[in-house]
């Protein structure tokens, strides 16, 4: 630790170890038999489910819940993972509150909806230990595609590729398989290395050549995979942070959220992670939230989160927006950063109070505020670096993020792309998980020339 962060108050090992465990625990904790029937019988079955159409995956949710009932676990699974490889992840991190359980006819003010969250975990947990695949190949195509990227989209693509019988190789930048699944997601939702035991799932099926460590742009270019591949499909997510646009924003403790979250996810000693005493998080998106609760639960004494907007605007859920609430977490709304402040270290950032105008543009207000911080979180949100495209001649881009019809399909014939890296996507680890999936389905008729 520098001497500027000694001074700054941020420090390792703010809790013990007992209290780290009970804080990074599982968030949600996996439901037993009893629990799961009960869960199941509270299901209409409806006909045309709302909370299917709901899912971007399309899940036939009442499908999976009557097999649950019927105590058949493995065709549960298999009718979830049959449209949604990761539904095991996606179980653990979907804001089901806006989508399936949202959409549940039993979500009244006087009841809640069907856990459908909880039973597709209670379904697809005992898969990941069984020898006997799902899924298997059909016969070799003889065709071979290169996936940029392992996170869900990557993955999603090359499984489903796989199995229709392809051959692929993904590339993929980081160290890792997996994404945000291992980088970005709350510890707290994902424990145990789930992202990892999801992800050797999904190479079991054979067929799929995974080489981390290789990154476009750097190692490889587009026209190379071109050139040596019958399809490409790119699922890079987003890999630059937007900046503030503040004098000083390299001040030392100013940083980015996604780095920090990054740090936490591939720790082997949370203690060892330094803390600052007062956080302050700027953004109001679902990173803005995970930053802000997980500094709390390592153990930073005051979190405050900023956002410009008011809650209704916020990207985080409300149920997010809760979980910080009573996470000890203070959310301001409508205030921006003007200034931050501090000679060695941050010490201190000014806000502004914001307003809509009458034509609903954001706008300063003039007064203005302080709050003390050793720590400050930029959370304002993730953009595509277009650089690693390299000559993008022939390949629309629209406001930084890859353009793609309904299929998936890029403006290039032989290249698809989908996830967080395409645009007019809502970022969620199901969306690219279903992008994936139907490119995949488009490469697939294409080769097969249909
Ligand atoms: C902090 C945080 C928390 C989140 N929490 C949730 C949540 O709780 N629930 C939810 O539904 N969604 C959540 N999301 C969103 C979700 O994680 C993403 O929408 C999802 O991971 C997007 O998948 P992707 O495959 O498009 O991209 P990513 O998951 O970003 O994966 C991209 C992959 O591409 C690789 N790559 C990058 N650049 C290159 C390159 N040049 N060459 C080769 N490979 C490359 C990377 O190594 C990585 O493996 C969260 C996001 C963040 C940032
Ligand atoms: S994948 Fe997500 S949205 Fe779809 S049914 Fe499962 S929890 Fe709900």
């Amino acid at each position: 630790m520098s001497k500027s962060e000694q001074q700054a108050d941020i420090r390792s090992n703010r809790l013990d170890k007992d209290e780290l465990a009970g804080n990074f625990g599982d968030l949600h904790p996996p439901l037993s038999r009893s629990e799961a029937l009960i869960a199941a019988d509270r299901c209409y079955f409806c006909y045309d489910a709302p909370c299917t159409t709901a899912c971007p995956t399309g899940i036939d949710i009442p499908g999976f819940i009557q097999k649950i009932r019927s105590n058949n676990i493995r065709g549960s699974a298999h009718t979830i993972l049959r449209e949604n490889i990761m539904g095991g992840m996606c179980a653990r991190v979907c804001p089901t509150e806006v989508l399936c359980e949202e959409a549940c006819v039993r979500n009244t003010h006087e009841e809640k909806p069907v856990e459908i969250g909880l039973l597709q975990r209670y379904a697809t947990d005992p898969i990941f230990d069984q020898e006997s695949p799902l899924f298997s190949r059909a016969a070799a195509t003889g065709k071979k595609v290169a996936v940029v990227g392992g996170g869900p989209a990557g993955l999603s693509c090359a499984h489903r590729l796989a199995v229709l019988g392809h051959d692929v190789v993904v590339l993929n930048r980081d160290d890792k398989p997996g994404g945000l699944n291992e980088y970005g997601i709350a510890a707290y939702k994902t424990i145990n290395d789930f992202a990892q035991k999801e992800v050797e799932y999904i190479l079991s099926i054979g067929g799929i050549e995974l080489r981390n460590g290789e990154a476009l742009g750097k190692d490889f270019t587009l026209q190379d995979l071109r050139d040596s591949y019958d399809a490409v499909f790119i699922g890079v997510g987003l890999g630059s942070t937007n900046k503030i646009g503040l004098d000083h924003e390299s001040l030392p403790g100013v940083g980015s959220a996604i780095e920090y979250i990054a740090e936490i996810r591939q720790a082997d000693d949370l203690g060892k992670l330094p803390v600052g005493r007062r956080v302050v998080v700027i953004g109001g998106g679902m990173t803005a939230i995970d930053i802000a609760v997980q500094s709390k639960r390592l153990g930073a004494e005051v979190v405050d989160l900023v956002y410009r907007r008011g809650p209704e605007q916020m990207g985080a859920s409300r149920y997010e927006q809760n979980l910080a609430q009573i996470n000890g977490v203070t959310i301001h709304h409508w205030a921006k950063p003007v200034e931050l402040l501090g000679n060695d270290y941050v010490t201190t950032i000014r806000f502004e109070r914001t307003a809509l105008d009458s034509n609903g543009r954001l706008t300063s207000k003039g007064d203005r505020f302080e709050l003390a911080a050793d720590t400050v979180f930029k959370a304002i949100g993730q953009i595509l670096d277009v650089g690693v495209l390299g000559n993008t001649a022939g390949l629309e881009i629209r406001h930084d993020r890859i353009v793609v019809n309904e299929a998936g399909r890029t403006t290039l014939p032989d290249v698809w792309a989908g996830g967080d890296c395409v645009a007019g996507g809502d970022d969620l680890t199901v969306t690219a998980v279903q992008q994936g999936k139907v490119a995949a389905i488009d490469i697939d008729r294409r080769l097969r020339g249909e």
